[in-house]
């Protein structure tokens, strides 16, 4: 059985939580003399909504989410490692990851001193639930699953995914910053059924927002809860919750961009194929390619000389001689096409 209460480190358990003047006063005024903000220059001199309820109530609607369910960080960055802080003792707690995967979490992991543990995929990129929890011992705290994954390209199996859900009794962490160029339900749907599920989604790869750095995470609202508690107080700033909420009023745009990188996607694809240095080309579910090609470092090298910018991913586990190309505009994707033909 999955207890949070056996998941949460001693010491956030007993967390007192830093209350700001924010917290402490709820409610409609007009005289705000509890902060010690300057009265001058509106409305940049009044700290944000610590919990950006505003931004939750759109995300809620548009994700079929509660707002008590979700989490909004710093990019995905900071639910990543905000999971470790939460939930993992430094040299005592480790991890179970899927390999390859995103970098962020052994990064996080090595930062905050947890032990990062490591099982491959195979040679379709899928995942074995039980390969994952044979990896495990009473000290694991978090698996870490991404879906589609990076730098792979792919969704992961649900029915594994489920299946994992259920057999460990510590958080299963699903990734979907890409699940907006795939066709599937994401895993949020399930928060119901899974108590111990996290799903990180982002705003900066569908909704084309990478600079304003805002991540998502939906999980139970105690998990949520513990990461309110721990988190910093304005981790999510003023013009940041602007410039989201005025993006979430334009889903449409958002959903725009979606096809058309779709439609970019299957014609690089098509493209790709053709050419005689690519001896291999990976499904993709996201908006990437991973392709395998003769010799990756000498394309990559030519793409760089013609001031093209491709993700050599050569030294990663099961993807030798793999470019990752990111599906860019239809001029970007056809200068890099151009530039792969003289090959
Ligand atoms: C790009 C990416 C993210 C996004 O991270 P942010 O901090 O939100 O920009 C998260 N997970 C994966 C797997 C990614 O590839």
């Amino acid at each position: 059985m999955f207890d949070l209460n056996n998941i949460i480190r001693p010491n956030i358990k007993a967390l007192k939580p830093y209350s700001c003047a924010r917290d402490e006063f709820k409610g409609e005024a007009s005289v705000f003399l509890d902060a010690n903000e300057n009265p001058y220059n509106a409305p940049f001199n009044r700290y944000p909504d610590p919990l950006q309820w505003a931004v939750k109530g759109r995300i809620s609607v548009i994700k079929g989410v509660a707002k008590e369910s979700i989490f909004l960080g710093n990019g995905s960055d900071e639910p990543i490692d905000l999971m470790y802080r939460a939930f993992c003792e430094p040299r005592v707690d480790n991890v179970v990851a899927i390999n390859p995967t995103y970098g962020m979490y052994e990064v996080c992991a090595d930062i905050n001193d947890i032990e990062y543990r490591k099982v491959e995929l195979d040679e379709n990129f899928q995942f074995s639930a039980d390969k994952l929890l044979a990896k495990a011992d009473e000290h694991t705290k978090v698996m870490w699953l991404c879906s589609p994954n990076n730098p792979t390209g792919n969704l992961l199996a649900s029915g594994e995914i489920e299946k994992l859900l259920k057999a460990f009794n510590g958080i299963v962490v699903v990734d979907e910053a890409y699940i907006d160029f795939a066709e599937t339900v994401s895993f949020a749907k399930k928060l119901a059924q899974f108590p111990n599920l996290v799903v990180l989604q982002t705003f900066s790869k569908a909704w084309g927002s990478a600079a304003i750095r805002l991540g998502m995470a939906f999980a139970s609202t105690a998990i949520i809860s513990v990461l309110h508690t721990s988190k910093y107080p304005y981790n999510v700033n003023i013009l940041t919750q602007k410039q989201a909420l005025e993006l979430l009023g334009n889903a449409n745009q958002v959903s725009d961009w979606v096809n058309t990188l779709k439609a970019e996607r299957s014609n690089l694809v098509n493209e790709l194929q053709k050419l005689a240095i690519v001896t291999h080309i990976y499904p993709t579910d996201a908006n990437f390619i991973l392709t395998k090609v003769k010799d990756a470092c000498a394309t990559y090298n030519h793409l760089v000389s013609r001031g093209i910018i491709v993700r050599n991913r050569h030294s990663v586990t099961l993807c030798g001689n793999c470019l990752r190309i990111t599906v860019g505009t239809p001029e970007e994707n056809a200068i890099l096409l151009s530039e792969l033909k003289k090959l």
